[in-house]
């Protein structure tokens, strides 16, 4: 297998230059090639051509590659298929937003947490991600955005459609973030540090590992928690979440609250609205009726949240309908009654491979 240089150190990328009979300086130049996500050796225009050719001869950058790339009508999303070394593939997106440029980072291949109405997990785990493989996942949106221009960080404001920088991470791909704690906290300090993305433009997403909340309150770092809550008592919950089977929805909660309230910051809360088809074929409410909205307010009540609604994403092998576009309204608007901060996700880039983990899935038919 070809060495990928982006993992190597800096004495070790020097000394690989140096065998290779070149003078130390090219470790530098490749090493701020690597920092921008170069996909191979052939963009790095300030190296002579031979050179170039024989590095992609007998090495690799980064420790994943593009297998696809799929874009929405609407330019706005980018939707990348990535290659692990071992062959593993995992998904990533770049969304351009109103507020910057956001993306969804995968934390592992797969995923053990077997929710019902998710396809990341259909699969089951093949292992956790490295903190180089979650980087080079910002690297390859970043390249996306800026490609070889070598520029300065720029200096527009975040969500100028000119400015093409990476500004916001969320840790929402495939995966269960907190069974990965220790090298998703390493590629954080690390795109804080390399790419000056600010702890509050950082969101961790998670169905709710008590003890790994409780890590990283003990990390310290203010950055974002979601909670993918998706039922308001433990009988439902436990239907579509067996990991609500080991740590109960009110521990989860208690955890979230003091995480948020030791950072100062507002607790997300993921809210998936699922239907059910009966035998009539009519879409009955799974966890969005009256009641549950009313059982979620006085879960909520008083606390610094904004609760997420996301319209499901209809996964094939999934028994599961999306309630109408009414059902969704009324749900938000009693929560809304209740004084509860709330908003309708907006879906992005559907028309490019709809839910979560689908297009491993399909890629793997
Ligand atoms: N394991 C972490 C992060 C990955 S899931 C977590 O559970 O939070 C990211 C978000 O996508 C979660 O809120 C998850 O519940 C949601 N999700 C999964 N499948 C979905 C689907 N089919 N439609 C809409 N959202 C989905």
């Amino acid at each position: 297998m070809k060495p990928i240089l982006f993992n190597f150190t800096d004495s070790e990328l020097e000394k690989y230059v140096v065998d290779l009979g070149l003078p130390k300086f090219r470790s530098k130049q490749i090493r701020e090639w690597l920092q921008r996500g170069a996909p191979d050796f052939s963009v790095m225009k300030n190296l002579p051509e031979d050179l170039r050719k024989k590095l992609d001869e007998s090495a690799q950058t980064l420790p994943l590659k593009i297998v696809k790339k799929l874009e929405s009508t609407d330019k706005q999303t980018t939707k990348f298929l990535l290659e692990l070394n071992d062959g593993e593939q995992i998904e990533c997106v770049l969304m351009r937003t109103t507020y910057g440029n956001s993306v969804c980072v995968s934390s592992q291949a797969g995923c053990a947490m077997g929710c019902k109405f998710c396809a990341s997990t259909l699969l089951g785990l093949k292992r956790n991600l490295t903190p180089n493989e979650m980087f080079a996942q910002v690297l390859t949106a970043q390249w996306e955005l800026r490609g070889d221009r070598f520029e300065k960080k720029s200096i527009l404001p975040n969500g100028d459609p000119n400015n093409n920088d990476v500004s916001h991470i969320v840790v929402m791909g495939t995966g269960e973030p907190l069974r990965n704690t220790e090298n998703v906290i390493g590629f954080l300090e690390r795109a804080n540090k390399d790419l000056n993305i600010s702890w509050r433009r950082i969101t961790v997403s998670t169905c709710g590992i008590v003890p790994g909340i409780k890590e990283l309150n003990e990390w310290g770092r203010p950055i974002n928690l979601a909670i993918s809550l998706h039922a308001p008592t433990n009988e439902l919950r436990s239907t579509i979440m067996p990991i609500n089977n080991m740590f109960k929805l009110e521990d989860v909660l208690d955890a979230a609250f003091e995480f948020s309230e030791t950072h100062n910051r507002q607790l997300m809360i993921e809210y998936i609205l699922l239907g059910k088809r009966n035998t009539d074929g009519e879409v009955e409410l799974y966890n969005c009726t009256p009641e549950h909205a009313d059982q979620l307010s006085k879960l909520l009540h008083g606390k610094n949240v904004m609760v997420n609604l996301i319209p499901w994403n209809s996964v094939d092998e999934r028994d599961f309908a999306s309630p109408s576009g009414n059902a969704v309204h009324r749900f938000q608007d009693m929560l809304i009654k209740n004084g509860i901060h709330t908003r309708i996700r907006r879906e992005r880039g559907n028309d490019i491979g709809s839910a979560c983990g689908q297009l491993r899935l399909n890629n793997k038919k």
